[in-house]
């Protein structure tokens, strides 16, 4: 028999499952929150992202007594005091409004010449109730015009060093290969594969 270990992972965003999912072979089973039957509303009312992957992982680890991890992600903008930082879903007052929040960004940025930003992802993991942090990030600018339309969020107005297109015009591959989140679920996955 072919003995996996469970994990919950807070989310039921398919994307980042089977970003995850990729990641970790064939030793870890994920499970949604769907999975557990889990349908609490959990707020993520931390102004760090690693506070709002702990509110996840402990609430998870609380209710559930298993073995499991959340994650929080956004944009962090230098010339904007790291703006838009927790509040990236809901920048421009509705969450998931992406168009919306990318003018606002646009607009406060103006013609700045510092367009310095990066894109932060930062994971909970409560493995046998011990907390694991682990953080990803990828360096960048924000351009001053959309350009792509692949992807989601502030893809297309961000552009990754080392690059001449933005995160929209890349493949979903060549984005998971630098991302943020990739970084951050890379570290994790390092750590559990010596479980
Ligand atoms: P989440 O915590 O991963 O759900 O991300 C929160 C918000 O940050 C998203 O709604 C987006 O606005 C932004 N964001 C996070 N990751 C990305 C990304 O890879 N590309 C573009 N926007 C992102």
């Amino acid at each position: 028999m072919n003995l996996k270990y469970q994990l919950v992972f807070a989310t039921n965003n398919q994307h980042k499952l089977d970003e995850v999912n990729a990641k970790l072979g064939d030793g870890f089973r994920l499970l949604t929150l769907n999975d557990i039957d889990c349908h609490d509303d959990i707020a993520e009312t931390g102004d760090t992202f690693a506070a709002n992957a702990t509110i996840k992982s402990r609430f998870i680890y609380n209710k559930y007594g298993l073995n499991c991890f959340g994650d929080d992600s956004g944009l962090e903008i230098d010339a904007l005091n790291n703006e838009p930082g927790v509040y990236s879903a809901r920048y421009a007052g509705i969450h998931g409004d992406h168009e919306g929040n990318m003018t606002k960004v646009l607009e406060k940025l103006g013609d700045t010449d510092n367009r310095n930003a990066r894109f932060r992802t930062v994971i909970s993991l409560i493995w046998e109730g011990e907390e694991h942090i682990f953080d990803g990030t990828v360096e960048g600018t924000i351009r001053t015009e959309r350009s792509g339309s692949k992807g989601f969020g502030y893809d297309p107005i961000f552009q990754p060093d080392g690059y001449a297109i933005t995160f929209a015009e890349m493949s979903m591959e060549e984005k998971n290969s630098i991302s943020h989140r990739a970084r951050a679920v890379e570290k994790m996955v390092a750590f559990l594969k010596h479980k």
